[in-house]
């Protein structure tokens, strides 16, 4: 008997879902909705007998959902036999600390942590009651992001600040993208043969927002992104760590207030800040090609950021076993994985070379035989963790 579980991400002007087959893993059907909200809003709904579009003015989520819902009617597969929703939920907060059966009271909620993930948690609380429309008759589970950073050590999630005003704010370390550092470092462990128990992996998640991790026995120990997903490694738009004196600074210097310093190190900072605007990785990598001096500096500090990174997780772990890559620039970018296992290879990381240059959606392995860290490249698949999370939630 097949499990398809609806995998729906709700952000704020897209929705992204899968149907997954929780039993043999096949993905039935993808769709995307873009644009809501402006007038030229688009549907694309993926079946295995082909790809349909739809392009209408989405005014909200709830038209977003009941474009989706005619897409299933019209091209399959049947929502009818849907089991359950898993639901992408950012924000967790203190409250919520593992995948969580969606009741009123979660999204009540989810509702209170609007503050600490102002343009994520309330476009999923609005995809949330959405589908709970449509679908009302099967469970609605929310995975959140934060959720496998909720074993944190206190000396990791703590900020060195007033305790009270740190208590009273819920000011604390949470991190992100928790979904994909789980099933990576997970599948880190059956690629290689090995018991989640006794491996130490570092996790590098490289796309358009970039995070990394320690993962000690299958449990996280340490992650780059805090309270919200800014600090950290260098990103396509996003600084990462900065000193927070800037806020200050540039109130003074150029009469910025925090929500416009906010905006300029979210949207106008990292790669693409540094290099005039290019955040995607084959761009800036042309532009170093060419001998551009900006996209040159950028590479090296994205680089150098993330081996600090790498160095200190190695020392907080006492070691490692694993480095893995992830996400879209880990996964595809074999410049930057030599960028970076150059630069650690004193430290016993040592690549082999053709095995890093092979382009594959499979997981792999690309260190050299005598490496004594094993690196390697495991595509993560957000989707399907949650898939197997919302089953999971719902068998417990
Ligand atoms: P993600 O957020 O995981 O979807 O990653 C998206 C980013 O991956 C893009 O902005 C690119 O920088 C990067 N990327 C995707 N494909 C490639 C590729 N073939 N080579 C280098 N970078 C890539």
């Amino acid at each position: 008997m097949p499990t398809p579980i609806l995998v729906l991400n709700c952000g704020s002007s897209s929705v992204k879902y899968q149907v997954i087959d929780a039993d043999s893993e096949a993905v039935w059907a993808t769709g995307l909705v873009e644009k809501i909200g402006l007038p030229e809003g688009i549907l694309t709904h993926k079946v295995p007998d082909g790809e349909f579009v739809v392009e209408a003015p989405i005014p909200n989520h709830d038209e977003a959902l009941r474009l989706v819902v005619q897409a299933f009617a019209d091209h399959g597969p049947a929502l009818a036999d849907v089991v359950a929703v898993g639901h992408r939920a950012v924000h967790g907060g203190e409250l919520f600390r593992e995948t969580t059966i969606v009741t009123q009271a979660v999204i009540d909620g989810m509702e209170a942590l609007a503050g600490l993930a102002p343009l994520h948690n309330p476009p999923n609380v609005t995809g949330i009651r959405a589908a709970q429309a449509v679908l009302p008759d099967v469970p609605h589970v929310a995975i959140f992001d934060t959720a496998f950073f909720a074993t944190l050590p206190a000396e990791a999630y703590t900020y060195a600040i007033d305790k009270d005003l740190a208590k009273q704010h819920s000011i604390r370390k949470y991190g992100f993208h928790g979904t994909s550092h789980s099933y990576v470092s997970k599948k880190t462990a059956e690629v290689l043969g090995r018991d989640l128990k006794s491996l130490k992996t570092i996790v590098c998640h490289l796309g358009n927002g970039a995070s990394i991790s320690a993962v000690d026995g299958g449990v996280a120990v340490e992650t780059s992104m805090g309270l919200t997903p800014l600090p950290g490694l260098v990103m396509g738009t996003r600084s990462g760590d900065i000193d927070p004196g800037v806020f200050a600074y540039l109130g003074r210097v150029a009469g910025l207030d925090a929500l416009a310093v906010d905006k300029v190190l979210n949207k106008q900072s990292g790669m693409a800040g540094l290099t005039g605007g290019l955040s995607d990785f084959r761009d800036i990598s042309a532009q170093i090609a060419a001998g551009d001096a900006d996209a040159k500096l950028a590479m090296d500090v994205y680089l150098h950021r993330l081996v600090s990174y790498i160095g200190s997780y190695v020392a907080l772990l006492g070691g490692t076993d694993t480095l893995v890559f992830t996400a879209g620039v880990g996964e595809n970018d074999a410049a930057v994985r030599a960028g970076v296992c150059d630069r650690l290879a004193p430290l016993g990381f040592k690549l082999d070379p053709a095995a890093n240059a092979v382009r594959s959606k499979e997981p792999r392995v690309i260190s050299a035989p005598d490496s004594p860290v094993t690196i390697l490249v495991v595509p993560t698949n957000e989707e399907l963790a949650m898939a197997r999370e919302t089953v999971a939630a719902i068998r417990r």
